[in-house]
């Protein structure tokens, strides 16, 4: 298997690198059959390179199926890694044990896409915000109700809500929520798995900025998963653009935004709508669906919705190679 050069962010010496992800690899194997003989294998994630500093955001976008939130969830090893390596403060946690990893894990926390799904209807909100610090037994001096309450005043709900149960709150309410929870165990890292994609337009400005908020106030750094180009314009410091499992550009937030390099990025961002009435640009008509991940095209990925697919795509992968400084894009095209 090619292993591609790290498109790693030029470091200051004395920035704290938080994580970094080494040629991270996941393959699902498709079994058949009572025996579950191995038919095939989705390639969900192949090969992704990054890091992330200290107080970071770091946004990662693509359609639906491109690999972003698997690659979110096996930094957290909820999915184990086919193959590459996960490094957390200079640690390498790949092989760590479950016990260790449980240990670990209250420093790396998720927030997911629907906050109904993942909280209990049956627990009160101040149950829900105090089960984290429980399971890893933290803050055991200070009253868990007091703590809890300062949570809910830090999302921006009232001390009250304690009390309610989640079908009693609205989704916006339910996110703030899920970050309380989050926010519960004091984590370094946290990544936000699609957090804004189930909630209102309305309301979805009000969450973003909490989290921007509360970056400085609780020294948090994020990797912020979503499909919506506009959505990580807004928290990003630097923004990773995956297609079919694969990273195609990886560049600081003004150089993309300013100047995408790779097709497809350039295709994801002509489909931003512009505020002002009357305002026109042009928007680049993706052709065809996405590949099925099991039979993935040869050479680049992208070729077969390329507008500017050459021989030479159809046979070798292009690298991620660095355009300019710290503005990586995956594209035979100079
Ligand atoms: Fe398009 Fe070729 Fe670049 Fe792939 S390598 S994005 S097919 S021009």
């Amino acid at each position: 298997m090619k292993q591609m050069s790290l498109p790693l962010q030029k470091l200051k010496s004395e920035t704290e690198l938080i994580l970094e992800v080494k040629n991270l690899t996941k393959h699902f194997p498709i079994t058949k059959g009572f025996l579950g003989r191995q038919v095939g294998v989705v390639h969900a994630v192949e090969n992704v390179s990054f890091n992330i500093s200290k107080g970071e955001t770091l946004g990662l976008v693509g359609e639906s199926g491109c690999g972003k939130s698997t690659t979110g969830r096996m930094i957290l090893r909820l999915i184990e890694p086919t193959s590459g390596d996960i490094n957390f403060c200079g640690k390498r946690i790949n092989n760590l044990r479950s016990e260790e990893m449980r240990r670990l894990r209250k420093e790396m926390q998720i927030v997911f896409q629907d906050p109904m799904a993942s909280l209990n209807p049956r627990m009160t909100v101040g149950d829900l915000i105090a089960e984290p610090m429980q399971i890893h037994g933290i803050d055991k001096g200070t009253p868990k109700e007091q703590i809890v309450k300062k949570l809910l005043e830090a999302v921006g709900l009232r001390p009250n809500h304690i009390y309610s149960f989640p079908r009693e709150l609205s989704g916006g309410q339910r996110q703030r929520i899920g970050i309380a929870r989050a926010l519960s165990v004091k984590p370094k890292l946290i990544v936000a798995d699609e957090p804004v994609s189930a909630l209102d337009v309305s309301i979805r400005s009000q969450i973003i900025n909490l989290l921007e908020d509360l970056q400085q106030e609780f020294d948090l750094t994020y990797l912020f998963i979503a499909h919506d180009m506009s959505v990580v314009k807004h928290i990003s410091d630097r923004v990773g653009v995956m297609y079919l499992g694969k990273l195609v550009e990886l560049a600081p937030k003004s150089l993309l935004f300013a100047r995408p390099q790779h097709p497809y990025t350039q295709a994801l961002l002509s489909a931003i709508p512009i505020p002002s009435p009357g305002a026109k640009k042009d928007h680049i008509i993706l052709e065809g669906d996405v590949p099925n991940p099991i039979n993935p095209p040869s050479g680049c990925r992208f070729h077969t919705r390329c507008c500017y697919v050459m021989d030479r795509c159809r046979q070798e992968e292009p690298e991620l190679r660095e355009r300019e400084g710290s503005h990586f894009a995956a594209c035979h095209l100079d």
